[in-house]
């Protein structure tokens, strides 16, 4: 798809992008959560900023049909990778994954990709609806309870070992490509290197994601920001966040991998 047609494009559309992602290449975007960010998390990293309604309810956010209409309205697709689940928020919230992926799959033809925040992975339902998903990026980034309060700020109910459990089994019953995703927001101790490597010998991933907040956090609700594109100076009030260096990655994911040989990637370069 060219720049153009997507620039055409209405900004309410819930398909957006491609984006540029070091992870999956061009990425088109699709936003099963709209107008209102919605998620379970209000992770301080953010770049939706303050999440707007913060919640585990399930629920339609956007009508599968109207999906359905923003995807034909730019078929046939160019210059695109995957298509990526993400958008406004968490998107396994969108009672109608199951449903969307389905029809992505349909019309698009191309591998889709779902990035998960992991706290609704205890629901048999949601996992059900992640099997028609060909890679699922599972979010962790906190190995304690205080970090998951500090990084990731969630709704009461949840908590560390729930979502642990809820990845575990989800491993268990997928048969895709399973990435845990994790940022990176400052150095690790040796003891959190440590347990950071036993969960994942744990939740044997196919794939580990160490990332950074490269993109500019809003300060004000854009729907334009689930897709910003690294963009330097968006036309909106952001936060750029403090990022830690490239050495520190290489650093983490060479001891990752070293120690339960499994492919570690990172922005720049890849193990
Ligand atoms: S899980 Fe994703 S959408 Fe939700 S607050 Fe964190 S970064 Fe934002």
């Amino acid at each position: 798809m060219s720049t153009t047609l997507s620039r055409q494009r209405p900004q309410c559309s819930s398909v957006y992008g491609p984006v540029k992602s070091w992870r999956f290449g061009r990425s088109l975007g699709i936003d099963p959560i709209g107008s209102v960010s919605t998620c379970s998390f209000s992770c301080v990293y953010c770049q939706l900023g303050k999440i707007q309604h913060m919640t585990t309810e399930r629920q339609v956010f956007v009508p599968t049909s109207q999906i359905l209409d923003d995807l034909r309205a730019i078929m046939p697709l160019q210059q695109t990778d995957v298509v990526t689940l993400s958008g406004s928020g968490e998107p396994t919230l969108a009672l109608n994954l199951e449903k969307i992926l389905a029809v992505v799959k349909k019309v698009t033809r191309l591998p889709t990709v779902v990035l998960t925040n992991s706290t609704l992975l205890h629901d048999a339902t949601v996992r059900s609806a992640l099997k028609l998903a060909d890679t699922v990026a599972a979010k962790l980034d906190a190995i304690s309870s205080n970090q998951l309060q500090q990084i990731n700020r969630p709704v009461a109910t949840i908590n560390l070992p729930g979502i642990l459990e809820g990845i575990e089994q989800f491993r268990q019953e997928y048969q895709g490509h399973l990435a845990i995703q994790t940022m990176v927001l400052s150095s690790w101790t040796p003891d959190m290197l440590e347990d950071y490597i036993q969960i994942l010998q744990r939740l044997k991933p196919d794939e580990i994601q160490l990332n950074i907040p490269s993109r500019p956090r809003v300060l004000v609700r854009q729907l334009e920001a689930r897709g910003n594109d690294n963009l330097q100076s968006p036309p909106y009030l952001f936060q750029n966040l403090k990022c830690v260096s490239t050495d520190i990655l290489a650093s983490l994911a060479t001891q990752i991998h070293d120690a339960i040989n499994i492919p570690v990637n990172y922005p720049a370069m890849s193990l």
